[in-house]
């Protein structure tokens, strides 16, 4: 937490010269954190997660009140334009199909639904036939989480409901943000998540084992990885550099 002195100058400052930085909404903002004091004066308290656009206006209320900021903001502010930079490079959504890419077999010829979870909790099929995810998966999607990256399953296979039942069972549904699970190609799965959540095309990344999926969608101006032994930590950090790559060529 670091403190910027002085900030409360910025009620007299007119709305107008905020919005002309595209931060009108400064004052709701600076009221709305924590106040504390510096040497008796209130000052506003910067938190590590503070928005994008506080740090813009902060630095125009310093220039408006011709009041320098403190060493200690200016490192916080380097700080959030840092984590923003390395925020940007990411994927917007990152998708991933399912036969081959989170679990080694096709779910409607290899494995025989309804799946149930048996009492030793293993993951079953009507013949009693155990079914596994590839190991890193959980792993793999909680880094995404954890990177704030969203989430989101696209699959051609036939067998719907199936593979919305495994997902239940291997506790991941709480992953995915949205799932697009339906025969066809997989251009219509990647044209309905562009609706669902806005994001262009080129901010998303698609991790997928057949190679006609991957051309497919690679002319949408999705970065694409073909995954060839199931998805694993490697893959994910393969996939991440490739579209921090192909980022930089935009
Ligand atoms: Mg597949």
């Amino acid at each position: 937490m670091v403190s910027l002195g002085g900030v409360e100058k910025q009620a007299k400052i007119p709305c107008r010269d905020l919005r002309a930085v595209g931060a009108a909404a400064v004052g709701t903002l600076l009221r709305s954190f924590p106040s504390s004091t510096t040497r008796g004066r209130p000052c506003a308290v910067l938190g590590p997660t503070f928005p994008a656009q506080l740090g813009d206006a902060l630095v125009a209320v310093s220039q408006a009140c011709r009041r320098p900021l403190s060493h200690k903001s200016k490192a916080c502010l380097r700080a959030h334009n840092l984590r923003a930079r390395v925020m940007a490079r990411l994927p917007k959504l990152a998708v991933f199909d399912l036969d081959y890419t989170l679990w080694p077999f096709w779910v409607d010829t290899h494995v025989d639904p309804p799946f149930h979870k048996s009492s030793d909790g293993t993951v079953r099929d009507r013949r009693g036939q155990s079914i596994q995810l590839y190991p890193e998966v959980p792993e793999v999607l909680e880094r995404l989480r954890g990177l704030g990256v969203p989430i989101a399953a696209a699959s051609r296979t036939g067998e719907v409901e199936g593979a919305n039942q495994l997902l239940e069972l291997f506790d991941l549904v709480r992953y995915f943000v949205h799932r697009e699970i339906y025969p066809g190609s997989k251009v219509t799965h990647f044209e309905r998540l562009q609706r669902k959540t806005g994001v262009p095309f080129s901010q998303m990344i698609f991790f997928d084992d057949e190679k006609r999926n991957i051309v497919d969608v690679s002319k949408l101006g999705v970065t694409c990885i073909h995954v060839q032994h199931g998805m694993s930590l490697q893959t994910l950090t393969q996939g991440l550099d490739a579209f921090k790559t192909a980022q930089a060529g935009l």
